[in-house]
């Protein structure tokens, strides 16, 4: 899977995880999902992209102040996302860094094997997990069991379903379909 990477490759193509490739310049900020020539339909997600992509804001701030990062970004974003699907799906992921690509406007780029409804299944899944996690270790028996009991109740497809049905109005990119 860990194709060597081709120095001042920028700008050209992006080879996919199902094998074909794409041109960065196909790839515009709007876009969520790419139509692919392999037949299916692959998640398109950048560095500019909000959290709020994937999740409420509530959930945002929820994540933005439990979860430490560990590297040089100050708070967690879409970026740290992206990196724990990667570690998740290692197969089902590749990323491509364009910060020195000035025109795209976006400075990371990952393209996944999943749908972008499947994406938004598998980046809920996972942060429920952090936040699981990061609940459980924080010394407060009530959110704990607050959290837990919300988390018994909670069913990501249809969270997914309904978060995606009321996006679907912002932006004429994020068709649910
Ligand atoms: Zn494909």
């Amino acid at each position: 899977m860990a194709e060597p990477r081709v120095p001042g490759s920028e700008g050209a193509d992006i080879e996919l995880p199902c094998g074909e490739t794409v041109a960065v310049h196909d790839l515009d900020m709007g876009l969520r999902e790419y139509d692919c020539s392999c037949g299916d339909a692959h998640a398109v997600v950048m560095d500019v992209h909000p959290l709020g992509r994937f999740v409420p804001e509530f959930l945002g701030d929820v994540l933005r102040e439990t979860i430490e990062t560990a590297d040089e970004f100050p708070e967690f974003t879409t970026a740290h996302v992206m990196g724990i699907v990667m570690e998740e799906f290692p197969e089902a992921v590749v990323s491509e860094d364009l910060s020195e690509e000035g025109s795209v406007g976006y400075s990371m780029l990952w393209l996944a094997d999943f749908d972008a409804r499947r994406l938004h299944e598998v980046v809920v899944e996972l942060l429920v997990e952090l936040m699981d996690h990061a609940v459980s270790h924080a010394d407060d028996d009530e959110a704990t069991d607050q959290f837990e009991q919300w988390l018994h109740e909670f069913d990501v497809a249809a969270f997914v379903e309904q978060y995606r049905e009321e996006r679907e109005f912002e932006t004429e990119h994020d068709s649910a379909v």
